[in-house]
């Protein structure tokens, strides 16, 4: 993609300012500690505008690439090139980005004005233009009326809010995101992610936002980038990841709450049916047919939507025991067990009691089969399919 063809913008937006940020390639970029590989080489072409979610469990490597990119840490290897320019090794403060991070780290003795102020004053930039651009940072941010109060006075939103304005008014060419929302309340969290997007939007920015949430990494991101023990797992917008999640830690992360480990009995014009003790069921192979011969190993993953009670005609793929049940509206969400202490979820839309009796159906393409991805071992230990949970019994989506 060139500077003049700017990422998709999310339904509905209206015309934005133009991104300064042409474009920005990390060639192979990695990162180690000691021995430890934490960031294994990483490809990624960010274009200007576009608003790209490192996503991923804890330890994957996420904070690890956003410093490598902000130049607080040097790589151990490749290169990063802005717009033709190679700047890895050019020091944090002369790269031009913004950065917002978990603890907002403003100055207490000075107000939101001020804080705002900080980095244009040291940059010895004018008063008069100081003023202009911090007016209108905040009243982008919305604390125009707050503008006079210490960072003491304000709500947690209000101070994650400064905390953008203070990168924003600079005008980086990048902003970079390290789970900013963190330490904000559920309802909070979920009036800030609207407001980033806002920002991002208004401004024109190019931005980069780590975080292992999914749901906020699919509502705010153009594109996502799936970290897993430090390799990529995939890359793609919210859309293609949902559809069609390439392993079982991208499934995981996109609602697939079922994961578990079966054994392929059959390939044949019927299909491909995998079994283990109690479960057998018929699903859609992710990748390559040929390394799902009979005999193999497959990671199945169902999402609880699509796991359902069996019809009286239907041949169910199992027999499970409803342990807990919750109330989600139009939907019940099930926990039931296997006799051999499976543990699925699904959603029913009947009447199902702790206790009862479930026989359970899916369809074919809505089981997923990933094969094993190579035989290469995870530097955790873990082999590379093993699902996020999936230690033997059905494996939790992760949080
Ligand atoms: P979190 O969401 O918990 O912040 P993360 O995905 O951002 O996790 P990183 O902080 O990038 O993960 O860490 C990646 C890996 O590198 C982890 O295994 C971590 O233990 C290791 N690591 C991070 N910083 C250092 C360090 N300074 N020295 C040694 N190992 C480190």
């Amino acid at each position: 993609m060139t500077s003049s063809q700017k990422a998709p913008a999310a339904a509905g937006a209206k015309a934005h300012p133009a991104s300064q940020l042409g474009e920005l390639s990390l060639r192979g970029i990695s990162r180690a500690y000691g021995s430890h590989l934490a960031l294994h080489p990483l490809d990624l072409t960010i274009s200007g505008g576009e608003f790209v979610a490192l996503l991923g469990p804890s330890g994957c490597g996420k904070t690890t690439a956003l410093n490598c990119l902000a130049g607080l840490l040097p790589l151990t290897a490749g290169e990063i090139v802005l717009d033709g320019r190679r700047i890895d090794t050019v020091p944090p403060e002369k790269r031009g980005f913004g950065m917002v991070f978990q603890n907002y780290a403003l100055f207490p003795h000075l107000t939101v004005r001020a804080n705002v102020a900080f980095g244009l004053k040291m940059r010895g930039v004018a008063k008069a233009e100081t003023n202009r651009r911090v007016e209108e940072v905040l009243r982008l941010v919305r604390l125009g009326e707050q503008a006079h109060k210490h960072p003491g006075q304000l709500s947690g939103g209000q101070q994650q809010r400064v905390a953008i304005a203070r990168a924003i008014v600079m005008e980086p060419a990048l902003v970079l995101m390290d789970e900013p929302l963190s330490n904000l309340d559920a309802a909070l969290r979920l009036e800030m992610r609207s407001e980033i997007r806002r920002i991002h939007q208004e401004f024109g920015l190019t931005t980069i936002y780590v975080t292992h949430d999914q749901e906020e990494a699919l509502s705010l991101a153009d594109r996502l980038v799936v970290l897993h023990a430090g390799r990529v797992s995939q890359i793609g917008t919210p859309a293609e990841l949902y559809e069609h999640p390439a392993d079982p830690h991208v499934a995981a992360f996109m609602g697939y709450r079922n994961l578990l480990p079966m054994d392929v009995v059959a390939t044949d014009a019927g299909g491909t049916v995998a079994q283990r003790p109690g479960l057998r069921l018929t699903g859609t192979v992710v990748g390559p047919r040929a390394q799902v011969a009979a005999g193999r190993q497959v990671t199945v993953a169902i999402r609880p939507e699509d796991l359902r009670v069996a019809e009286a005609d239907e041949p169910p793929i199992g027999e499970a025991v409803a342990e807990v049940v919750e109330y989600h509206g139009r939907v019940l969400h099930v926990e039931a067990i296997t006799p051999h202490g499976d543990r699925i979820h699904l959603k029913a839309r009947g009447q199902v009691r702790p206790g009862d009796a479930l026989s359970l159906a899916v369809d074919p393409d809505r089981a997923l089969f990933f094969p094993p991805v190579g035989e290469a071992t995870q530097p955790d230990g873990g082999p590379a399919t093993q699902a996020p949970g999936a230690g033997g019994g059905l494996g939790e989506a992760v949080s």
